[in-house]
Protein backbone atom coordinates (compact mmCIF):
# COMPACT_ATOMS: atom_id res chain seq x y z
CA UNK A 1 0.00 0.00 0.00
CA UNK A 2 1.02 3.70 -0.80
CA UNK A 3 0.56 5.49 2.31
CA UNK A 4 -0.44 9.00 1.97
CA UNK A 5 1.63 11.28 4.33
CA UNK A 6 0.24 14.43 3.97
CA UNK A 7 2.54 15.75 6.42
CA UNK A 8 4.90 15.87 3.73
CA UNK A 9 6.56 19.09 2.13
CA UNK A 10 5.25 19.04 -1.27
CA UNK A 11 7.07 18.45 -4.94
CA UNK A 12 6.98 18.69 -8.16
CA UNK A 13 3.65 20.43 -9.48
CA UNK A 14 2.50 20.39 -5.44
CA UNK A 15 5.24 22.90 -4.84
CA UNK A 16 4.92 24.62 -7.19
CA UNK A 17 0.93 25.29 -6.30
CA UNK A 18 2.36 25.51 -2.55
CA UNK A 19 4.36 28.78 -3.67
CA UNK A 20 1.11 30.17 -4.98
CA UNK A 21 -1.08 29.46 -2.07
CA UNK A 22 1.68 30.29 0.72
CA UNK A 23 0.77 33.63 1.96
CA UNK A 24 3.01 36.69 1.60
CA UNK A 25 2.14 39.25 4.48
CA UNK A 26 1.15 38.88 8.15
CA UNK A 27 -2.25 39.90 7.01
CA UNK A 28 -2.90 36.86 5.20
CA UNK A 29 -1.77 35.17 7.55
CA UNK A 30 -4.56 33.23 9.24
CA UNK A 31 -4.81 32.27 13.14
CA UNK A 32 -1.74 32.36 15.39
CA UNK A 33 -2.83 35.57 16.78
CA UNK A 34 -0.59 36.36 19.76
CA UNK A 35 2.50 35.39 17.91
CA UNK A 36 1.20 37.70 14.48
CA UNK A 37 0.26 40.58 16.47
CA UNK A 38 3.67 40.63 18.22
CA UNK A 39 5.85 40.13 15.10
CA UNK A 40 3.44 42.69 13.62
CA UNK A 41 5.47 45.10 16.45
CA UNK A 42 8.81 43.73 16.19
CA UNK A 43 9.03 44.37 12.47
CA UNK A 44 7.29 47.41 13.00
CA UNK A 45 9.67 49.13 15.57
CA UNK A 46 12.85 47.50 13.85
CA UNK A 47 11.60 49.04 11.10
CA UNK A 48 11.01 51.99 12.78
CA UNK A 49 14.85 52.31 14.12
CA UNK A 50 15.93 51.41 10.67
CA UNK A 51 17.37 48.08 12.11
CA UNK A 52 17.53 44.77 11.19
CA UNK A 53 14.87 42.41 13.14
CA UNK A 54 16.05 40.47 15.93
CA UNK A 55 17.07 36.95 15.55
CA UNK A 56 14.01 34.72 15.32
CA UNK A 57 13.27 31.38 16.19
CA UNK A 58 10.04 29.26 15.19
CA UNK A 59 9.50 26.33 16.50
CA UNK A 60 6.23 23.71 16.56
CA UNK A 61 5.27 20.67 14.35
CA UNK A 62 5.80 20.59 10.61
CA UNK A 63 3.32 22.40 8.24
CA UNK A 64 2.23 24.98 11.04
CA UNK A 65 3.86 28.09 8.93
CA UNK A 66 7.43 28.42 9.82
CA UNK A 67 8.95 28.80 6.58
CA UNK A 68 5.58 30.89 5.54
CA UNK A 69 6.32 33.43 8.77
CA UNK A 70 10.17 33.86 7.66
CA UNK A 71 9.10 34.53 4.26
CA UNK A 72 6.90 37.03 5.33
CA UNK A 73 9.21 38.58 7.37
CA UNK A 74 11.27 39.38 4.71
CA UNK A 75 8.49 40.63 2.57
CA UNK A 76 7.28 43.17 5.69
CA UNK A 77 10.72 44.71 6.42
CA UNK A 78 11.07 44.96 2.81
CA UNK A 79 14.67 43.17 2.25
CA UNK A 80 15.97 39.65 0.72
CA UNK A 81 16.13 36.31 2.03
CA UNK A 82 18.63 33.66 1.54
CA UNK A 83 17.42 30.42 2.50
CA UNK A 84 19.73 27.68 3.72
CA UNK A 85 18.72 24.46 6.13
CA UNK A 86 20.55 22.82 8.51
CA UNK A 87 21.59 19.01 7.17
CA UNK A 88 22.69 21.18 3.76
CA UNK A 89 24.89 23.76 5.87
CA UNK A 90 27.60 21.24 6.38
CA UNK A 91 30.91 22.94 6.15
CA UNK A 92 32.00 26.26 7.80
CA UNK A 93 33.12 27.97 4.56
CA UNK A 94 29.46 27.36 3.19
CA UNK A 95 28.10 29.34 5.86
CA UNK A 96 30.40 32.01 5.46
CA UNK A 97 29.89 32.01 1.96
CA UNK A 98 26.09 32.90 2.73
CA UNK A 99 27.01 35.32 5.75
CA UNK A 100 29.19 37.28 3.63
CA UNK A 101 26.80 37.65 0.49
CA UNK A 102 23.97 39.22 2.68
CA UNK A 103 23.33 43.06 2.24
CA UNK A 104 22.28 45.69 5.57
CA UNK A 105 18.58 43.96 6.67
CA UNK A 106 18.62 40.80 4.83
CA UNK A 107 17.31 37.66 6.05
CA UNK A 108 18.88 34.02 6.43
CA UNK A 109 16.37 31.24 6.73
CA UNK A 110 17.93 28.39 8.68
CA UNK A 111 15.16 25.69 8.18
CA UNK A 112 15.82 22.15 10.61
CA UNK A 113 18.21 24.55 12.82
CA UNK A 114 18.31 21.74 14.59
CA UNK A 115 20.70 19.81 12.51
CA UNK A 116 23.75 22.30 12.14
CA UNK A 117 27.11 20.58 12.41
CA UNK A 118 28.81 21.62 15.23
CA UNK A 119 31.59 23.65 13.60
CA UNK A 120 29.01 25.26 11.53
CA UNK A 121 27.16 26.72 14.85
CA UNK A 122 30.24 28.26 16.37
CA UNK A 123 30.56 30.25 13.64
CA UNK A 124 27.10 31.19 13.72
CA UNK A 125 27.19 32.49 17.41
CA UNK A 126 29.76 35.84 16.74
CA UNK A 127 28.31 36.22 13.47
CA UNK A 128 24.86 36.34 15.48
CA UNK A 129 26.41 38.09 18.18
CA UNK A 130 28.32 40.93 16.76
CA UNK A 131 28.22 40.17 13.01
CA UNK A 132 31.95 38.95 12.52
CA UNK A 133 32.86 35.74 11.56
CA UNK A 134 36.52 34.47 12.07
CA UNK A 135 37.80 32.84 9.44
CA UNK A 136 41.10 30.48 9.41
CA UNK A 137 43.24 30.85 6.49
CA UNK A 138 46.36 28.27 5.59
CA UNK A 139 47.10 25.08 8.22
CA UNK A 140 49.94 24.33 10.35
CA UNK A 141 52.43 26.87 11.56
CA UNK A 142 51.10 29.73 8.45
CA UNK A 143 47.52 29.22 9.74
CA UNK A 144 46.47 32.32 10.80
CA UNK A 145 42.32 33.96 11.24
CA UNK A 146 41.19 36.49 9.56
CA UNK A 147 38.15 38.37 11.00
CA UNK A 148 35.04 39.20 8.40
CA UNK A 149 33.02 41.75 9.51
CA UNK A 150 28.92 41.10 7.91
CA UNK A 151 26.56 43.26 7.26
CA UNK A 152 23.71 43.66 10.37
CA UNK A 153 21.40 40.82 9.21
CA UNK A 154 18.20 38.91 10.81
CA UNK A 155 19.05 34.85 11.17
CA UNK A 156 14.91 33.42 11.33
CA UNK A 157 15.51 29.57 12.41
CA UNK A 158 12.96 27.33 12.23
CA UNK A 159 12.92 23.73 13.96
CA UNK A 160 10.54 20.83 14.87
CA UNK A 161 12.70 20.14 17.32
CA UNK A 162 13.25 22.93 19.64
CA UNK A 163 14.92 20.14 22.70
CA UNK A 164 17.81 19.45 20.25
CA UNK A 165 18.74 23.07 19.89
CA UNK A 166 22.31 23.90 22.24
CA UNK A 167 21.81 25.78 24.61
CA UNK A 168 24.47 28.50 23.70
CA UNK A 169 22.08 29.05 20.05
CA UNK A 170 19.01 28.98 21.92
CA UNK A 171 20.14 31.97 24.00
CA UNK A 172 21.08 33.97 20.95
CA UNK A 173 17.25 34.11 19.40
CA UNK A 174 15.54 37.15 21.33
CA UNK A 175 12.19 36.53 19.37
CA UNK A 176 11.28 33.03 20.62
CA UNK A 177 7.88 31.80 18.89
CA UNK A 178 5.66 28.74 19.39
CA UNK A 179 3.27 27.66 16.61
CA UNK A 180 0.26 25.95 18.00
CA UNK A 181 -2.11 23.87 16.12
CA UNK A 182 -5.05 25.62 14.37
CA UNK A 183 -8.50 25.40 15.21
CA UNK A 184 -11.17 24.30 12.73
CA UNK A 185 -12.58 27.49 12.12
CA UNK A 186 -9.21 29.38 11.28
CA UNK A 187 -8.65 26.26 8.55
CA UNK A 188 -11.58 26.82 7.02
CA UNK A 189 -10.43 30.31 6.44
CA UNK A 190 -7.11 29.10 5.13
CA UNK A 191 -8.97 25.99 2.60
CA UNK A 192 -11.23 28.63 1.39
CA UNK A 193 -8.53 30.92 0.58
CA UNK A 194 -6.35 28.19 -1.26
CA UNK A 195 -10.06 27.14 -3.18
CA UNK A 196 -10.33 30.77 -4.37
CA UNK A 197 -6.73 31.44 -5.27
CA UNK A 198 -6.59 27.97 -7.08
CA UNK A 199 -10.02 28.41 -8.66
CA UNK A 200 -11.71 25.00 -6.68
CA UNK A 201 -14.69 25.31 -6.86
CA UNK A 202 -15.81 23.78 -3.24
CA UNK A 203 -19.07 23.83 -1.46
CA UNK A 204 -19.02 25.36 2.15
CA UNK A 205 -19.59 21.43 3.96
CA UNK A 206 -16.98 20.07 2.12
CA UNK A 207 -14.71 22.79 3.09
CA UNK A 208 -15.26 22.18 6.89
CA UNK A 209 -14.94 18.43 6.33
CA UNK A 210 -11.55 19.24 5.03
CA UNK A 211 -10.62 21.67 7.72
CA UNK A 212 -11.70 18.99 10.61
CA UNK A 213 -9.98 16.10 9.23
CA UNK A 214 -6.81 18.59 8.46
CA UNK A 215 -4.61 17.35 11.95
CA UNK A 216 -4.54 20.84 12.52
CA UNK A 217 -2.44 21.57 10.24
CA UNK A 218 -2.42 23.84 7.24
CA UNK A 219 -0.06 21.90 5.19
CA UNK A 220 -2.38 18.81 5.64
CA UNK A 221 -5.51 20.93 4.53
CA UNK A 222 -4.32 22.29 1.86
CA UNK A 223 -2.87 18.80 0.61
CA UNK A 224 -6.01 17.17 0.89
CA UNK A 225 -8.27 20.16 -0.71
CA UNK A 226 -5.76 19.48 -3.87
CA UNK A 227 -5.87 15.50 -3.98
CA UNK A 228 -9.59 15.83 -3.30
CA UNK A 229 -10.00 18.01 -6.44
CA UNK A 230 -8.46 14.94 -8.01
CA UNK A 231 -11.04 12.94 -7.28
CA UNK A 232 -13.81 15.71 -7.73
CA UNK A 233 -12.45 16.15 -11.28
CA UNK A 234 -12.42 12.27 -12.23
CA UNK A 235 -15.08 10.67 -10.43
CA UNK A 236 -17.43 13.23 -9.59
CA UNK A 237 -18.63 16.61 -11.18
CA UNK A 238 -15.47 18.74 -10.66
CA UNK A 239 -16.98 20.69 -7.65
CA UNK A 240 -16.08 19.89 -4.30
CA UNK A 241 -19.55 18.39 -2.01
CA UNK A 242 -19.37 16.70 0.81
CA UNK A 243 -20.02 13.36 -0.73
CA UNK A 244 -16.74 13.08 -3.10
CA UNK A 245 -14.88 14.70 -0.06
CA UNK A 246 -15.96 11.78 1.83
CA UNK A 247 -15.08 9.25 -0.22
CA UNK A 248 -11.58 10.93 -1.33
CA UNK A 249 -10.43 11.01 2.41
CA UNK A 250 -11.09 7.40 3.31
CA UNK A 251 -9.39 6.62 0.08
CA UNK A 252 -6.77 9.14 1.31
CA UNK A 253 -6.90 6.91 4.80
CA UNK A 254 -7.71 9.78 6.66
CA UNK A 255 -10.74 8.96 9.52
CA UNK A 256 -13.65 10.49 10.73
CA UNK A 257 -11.58 12.26 13.05
CA UNK A 258 -8.86 13.10 11.19
CA UNK A 259 -6.07 10.93 12.14
CA UNK A 260 -4.37 9.60 9.44
CA UNK A 261 -2.52 6.12 8.86
CA UNK A 262 0.14 6.99 11.37
CA UNK A 263 -2.12 7.96 13.91
CA UNK A 264 -3.78 5.00 14.21
CA UNK A 265 -0.88 3.01 14.37
CA UNK A 266 0.26 4.88 17.43
CA UNK A 267 -3.11 4.17 18.66
CA UNK A 268 -3.53 0.50 17.78
CA UNK A 269 0.02 0.15 19.46
CA UNK A 270 -0.43 1.22 23.01
CA UNK A 271 -3.91 -0.83 22.78
CA UNK A 272 -3.46 -4.07 21.16
CA UNK A 273 0.29 -4.29 21.55
CA UNK A 274 0.86 -2.86 25.27
CA UNK A 275 -2.74 -3.58 26.68
CA UNK A 276 -3.51 0.59 26.95
CA UNK A 277 -0.34 1.36 28.73
CA UNK A 278 1.66 3.19 29.75
CA UNK A 279 4.14 2.01 27.69
CA UNK A 280 7.71 4.61 26.71
CA UNK A 281 7.81 6.63 24.30
CA UNK A 282 11.22 4.68 23.13
CA UNK A 283 8.77 1.43 22.59
CA UNK A 284 6.83 2.91 20.93
CA UNK A 285 8.87 4.76 18.88
CA UNK A 286 10.54 1.48 17.62
CA UNK A 287 7.29 -0.06 17.36
CA UNK A 288 6.24 2.26 14.22
CA UNK A 289 9.62 2.49 12.60
CA UNK A 290 10.39 6.11 13.92
CA UNK A 291 13.01 7.93 16.34
CA UNK A 292 11.92 8.50 19.92
CA UNK A 293 11.74 12.58 19.48
CA UNK A 294 10.43 12.65 15.97
CA UNK A 295 7.46 10.75 17.99
CA UNK A 296 7.85 12.86 21.06
CA UNK A 297 8.02 16.19 18.56
CA UNK A 298 5.93 15.65 15.60
CA UNK A 299 3.54 12.72 16.30
CA UNK A 300 2.82 13.28 19.79
CA UNK A 301 1.43 16.24 20.66
CA UNK A 302 -1.77 15.97 18.40
CA UNK A 303 -2.63 13.06 20.01
CA UNK A 304 -1.81 14.82 23.51
CA UNK A 305 -3.83 17.72 22.75
CA UNK A 306 -6.82 15.97 20.97
CA UNK A 307 -6.93 14.17 24.13
CA UNK A 308 -6.26 10.24 22.90
CA UNK A 309 -2.81 9.83 24.81
CA UNK A 310 -1.68 10.78 28.39
CA UNK A 311 1.80 11.36 29.20
CA UNK A 312 2.51 10.04 32.39
CA UNK A 313 5.84 9.60 34.51
CA UNK A 314 5.86 5.85 33.66
CA UNK A 315 4.75 6.10 30.19
CA UNK A 316 1.94 7.09 27.65
CA UNK A 317 -1.36 5.58 28.08
CA UNK A 318 -4.21 5.64 25.89
CA UNK A 319 -7.47 7.33 27.19
CA UNK A 320 -11.14 6.03 26.58
CA UNK A 321 -11.22 8.13 23.69
CA UNK A 322 -8.92 6.58 22.21
CA UNK A 323 -10.49 3.05 22.76
CA UNK A 324 -13.69 4.47 21.52
CA UNK A 325 -11.65 5.57 18.42
CA UNK A 326 -9.88 2.70 17.55
CA UNK A 327 -13.46 0.45 18.26
CA UNK A 328 -15.06 2.67 15.68
CA UNK A 329 -12.35 2.04 13.05
CA UNK A 330 -12.47 -1.98 13.73
CA UNK A 331 -16.30 -2.06 13.22
CA UNK A 332 -16.00 0.29 10.19
CA UNK A 333 -13.57 -2.02 8.43
CA UNK A 334 -16.08 -4.89 9.83
CA UNK A 335 -18.80 -3.33 7.84
CA UNK A 336 -16.51 -2.56 4.66
CA UNK A 337 -16.35 -6.25 4.31
CA UNK A 338 -19.72 -7.50 5.02
P1 LIG B 1 6.52 24.72 8.23
O1 LIG B 1 7.69 25.53 7.75
O2 LIG B 1 6.10 25.05 9.62
O3 LIG B 1 6.71 23.24 8.04
P2 LIG B 1 5.12 26.02 6.04
O4 LIG B 1 5.38 27.44 6.37
O5 LIG B 1 5.92 25.42 4.92
O6 LIG B 1 5.24 25.10 7.34
O7 LIG B 1 3.55 25.88 5.76
C1 LIG B 1 3.00 24.81 5.04
C2 LIG B 1 1.97 25.32 4.08
O8 LIG B 1 0.81 25.70 4.79
C3 LIG B 1 2.41 26.54 3.29
O9 LIG B 1 2.44 26.23 1.95
C4 LIG B 1 1.39 27.60 3.49
O10 LIG B 1 0.77 27.88 2.27
C5 LIG B 1 0.37 27.00 4.39
N1 LIG B 1 0.20 27.78 5.61
C6 LIG B 1 0.89 27.64 6.76
N2 LIG B 1 0.44 28.49 7.70
C7 LIG B 1 -0.57 29.19 7.13
C8 LIG B 1 -1.46 30.20 7.60
N3 LIG B 1 -1.40 30.64 8.86
N4 LIG B 1 -2.35 30.70 6.75
C9 LIG B 1 -2.45 30.23 5.48
N5 LIG B 1 -1.66 29.26 4.99
C10 LIG B 1 -0.72 28.73 5.79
Amino acid sequence: MIEFDPRNTPDGKDKELDGIIRPQELEDFTGQNELVENLRVYIQAAKMREESLDHTLFHGPPGLGKTTLAHIIANEMGVNMKISSGPVLDRPGDLAGLLTSLEKGDVLFIDEIHRLAPEVEEYLYSAMEDYVIDIMIDKGPGARSVRINLAPFTLVGATTRKGLLTAPLRARFSIDCALEYYDASDLEKIVRRSARILNIPIEDEATTEIALRSRGTPRIANALLRRVRDFAQVMGTGVIDIKITKYALDKLHIDIRGLDAIDNRILDTIINKFNGGPVGANTIATAIGEDTGTFEEVYEPFLIKEGYILRTQRGRIATDKAYEHIGVIKKETENLLF
